[in-house]
């Protein structure tokens, strides 16, 4: 089970299950529950499933007939942006030569096209109407003139940004009535699904408009969207279980 990796060469890496939110120290970004760490603990060294099983070279249907290169660093001097959630690559990335478009690990494996309980998504880098979480048609803050992706329904009525899933699932565990209990290990088969907890626990920012008529729907489609999605962004064991709900469109 344990892992080496060409970024952190002298020691083996190990699957974990910590509640903790960490930062993985390959692409910098963040993610919860299960992880791949260094048995070092002096180095504390953690790194996501998608920066650990990397492709040297793949693809991805958004950008299609682009080959992208995997790369521990960004190329180049000058800052560069992930065009799938829009915020900065600080560490591992595929990045397409070519077409100079860069995606983080955990972007790279968000699928095109995606179906929860019978509704249809798709990613777009042009949206219309306001994320359901962040309230925004554009990125806060976003400076790089990269619009970032968004999974939009057929349907029209659900719209969330990929760059807001991170800030879901942190919001969600700072909600957690234990968050603050450190590095709880947990043997890893019993172990209580940190991701699936911290969505739980999650308070959506739900307005009148969606109580009533319809809004148990939509609330219920929004927690398993959720889920869904930071779970293939995190390549959470969790997800397993959810293949039920979920299907991938290829
Ligand atoms: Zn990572
Ligand atoms: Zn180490
Ligand atoms: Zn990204
Ligand atoms: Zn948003």
């Amino acid at each position: 089970m344990e892992e080496i990796h060409i970024g952190h060469q002298d020691h083996k890496l190990v699957p974990k299950n910590y509640k903790k939110p960490y930062t993985c120290d390959g692409c910098k970004e963040p993610g919860i529950g299960s992880r791949h760490r260094c048995e070092c603990e002096d180095c504390d060294y953690d790194l996501h499933k998608h920066c650990l099983f990397y492709k040297s070279t793949t693809c991805h249907d958004f950008f299609t007939n682009s080959a992208f290169k995997f790369l521990l660093h960004p190329p180049g001097q000058d800052e560069r942006w992930c065009d799938g959630c829009g915020k900065l690559v600080r560490g591992f990335v595929y990045h397409c030569k070519e077409k100079g478009w860069d995606l983080h690990p955990c972007c790279m494996n968000l699928p095109n096209k995606l179906k929860v309980d019978n509704i249809k998504f798709k990613l777009r880098d042009n949206v219309l109407k306001k994320c359901f979480w962040c309230k925004r048609k554009r990125l806060e803050g976003s400076v790089s003139g990269i619009r970032g992706w968004s999974y939009v329904s057929k349907c029209d009525r659900y719209h969330f940004h990929v760059n807001c899933a991170s800030e879901m699932m942190l919001q969600g565990w700072k909600n957690e009535p234990c968050s603050n209990s450190d590095y709880n290990d947990y043997n890893d088969q019993t172990a209580p699904d940190s991701l699936a907890l911290a969505l739980e626990n999650l308070e959506l920012p739900v307005q009148g408009r969606f109580r009533g008529n319809g809004g148990d729907k939509f609330i219920r489609i929004v927690k398993m969207f959720f889920k869904v999605f930071v779970g293939i962004l995190l390549g959470d064991p969790f997800t397993i279980t959810l293949t039920c709900l979920a299907e991938l469109i290829r």
